[in-house]
């Protein structure tokens, strides 16, 4: 009973982090104006969260000429790799170069952190293929940019931008409304997995990207949080939490970090992947989004 009430007194915690940095022009926002509402978010809140940047997207001036920005207000930034390759399929010689890429455009910011984060969240199938990455993110000094709470924010936000092509009269409101219960729907799952799976309370990070639907509604997302009395803490906090330092001995390897330790505790309730598109698109296209 003691240790229920003093467990209890813990609020759950969770860090913001942000995948990509596809700054698309079109529909309603374009670049600039995009990444102004996600850092207006963030700035609103006062909340230090993790770019994780695929480096392919510096090419662009007008998203490059943003990176300033993130730098000045304090966030980390992350490395997602140049290409976005999928690494299952790619192989280990072709996507450590990708990342080392990466890495070279990056280490010079001030903002950055020796984070990696596996695009789709796929770290290798076979033992070889987890070992040998690990062993050269290890070697570069980086750890696993690891996701707690993985989620499909990607998948609402592509069906917001095709209803806003067919239509820019779209109504943003149920978007809003299915994006936020998604997104507390998924925290509250992989918090409960949390408390199976690991002993002490998790320092969450939230998988989101930066697109349309969070230059539009991150300020939403994060004073949900704040309504259901969860701390919103600062990326740096949780990175370095001793979760971040484990590598599961799983395969596949990737999904959510909690999920790997579900996997590797043969939990026989879990789903592969872990989230995807067609979860959510049955029950959009029953709303009409
Ligand atoms: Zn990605």
């Amino acid at each position: 009973m003691a240790l229920f009430f003093a467990t209890s007194l813990f609020a759950a915690e969770v860090a913001i982090t942000i995948d990509d940095f596809d700054l698309h022009t079109e529909p309603l926002l374009n670049r600039t104006q995009r990444d102004e509402g996600v850092l207006r978010a963030l700035e609103k809140h006062k909340v230090q969260a993790a770019l994780f940047l695929c480096c392919k997207y510096l090419s662009i001036p007008e998203s490059k000429a943003r990176i300033p920005y993130w730098e000045k207000a304090g966030h980390l930034i992350g490395n997602h790799t140049l290409s976005h390759y999928f690494y299952d399929g790619k192989g280990f010689e072709i996507f450590s170069k990708d990342l080392k890429f990466c890495h070279d455009m990056i280490k010079d910011s001030p903002a950055f952190a020796p984070l990696f984060r596996f695009p789709f969240l796929k770290g290798g199938k076979t033992k070889e293929q987890r070992d040998s990455i690990q062993a050269y993110l290890k070697n570069l000094g980086y750890k696993n940019g690891y996701v707690t709470i993985d989620a499909s924010d990607w998948y609402v936000s592509s069906r917001l931008e095709d209803a806003l092509k067919k239509n820019p009269k779209t109504d943003l409101k149920p978007y809003r409304d299915y994006y936020l219960n998604h997104m507390w729907k998924k925290s509250v799952f992989y918090d409960e997995m949390g408390k199976k799976y690991w002993k002490a309370p998790v320092k969450h990070t939230v998988l989101i990207h930066h697109n349309l639907l969070n230059a539009l509604f991150l300020d939403d997302l994060i004073q949900m949080y704040k309504d259901k009395k969860w701390n919103v803490i600062r990326a740096s906090e949780a990175f370095a939490d001793p979760l971040y330092s484990q590598i599961p001995d799983v395969l596949p390897h990737g999904e959510s970090v909690l999920w790997m330790l579900a996997h590797a505790a043969k939990d026989k309730t879990l789903r592969y992947p872990g989230e995807d598109a067609d979860y959510e698109k049955k029950e959009m296209d029953k709303l009409g989004l």
